[in-house]
């Protein structure tokens, strides 16, 4: 039998494939997040689903070099906000593997590689690319 699947769920298969789900509304044609249950323009929940490739640059992030509780399994790791390339959003991920500042330059280009049922999206850096 075919379960239905909720949003979050359908945000994470699309994680998987490497992608990020968001919402459009029917109303304004604002873009937002699927985690948004109300248009920040105009207050309708008249969505529909739109796929964008996840790839974005970081705008910020914080790294984690003593892992808390639960994330012991992962040692170091930076909470990345990024901005998609193609989309008028930003999203937050979870790099495993940086240690310092240096090792995640502010403008790094990154790629959603999927999502962990515990850390949320993973990401992974792209090499820097020659200008
Ligand atoms: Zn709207």
């Amino acid at each position: 039998m075919e379960k239905h699947s909720s949003t979050h769920e359908r945000f994470i298969e699309t994680a998987n494939s490497g992608k990020i789900l968001a919402n459009k509304c029917k109303n304004c044609g604002k873009i937002m997040l699927e985690t948004m249950y109300y248009c920040s323009q105009c207050s309708r929940s008249n969505f529909e689903f739109i796929e964008f490739p996840g790839v974005g640059t970081v705008v910020t992030h914080t790294i984690q070099s003593v892992a808390p509780e639960g994330f012991d399994d992962v040692k170091s790791y930076a909470w990345v906000v990024f901005k998609l390339k193609d989309a008028p959003i930003s999203a937050s991920g979870f790099l495993p593997g940086i240690k310092t500042p240096a090792d995640l330059p502010i403008g790094s280009t990154v790629r959603v590689k999927g999502y962990d049922a515990k850390h949320g999206l993973t990401l992974e850096k792209l090499e820097k690319q020659a200008d």
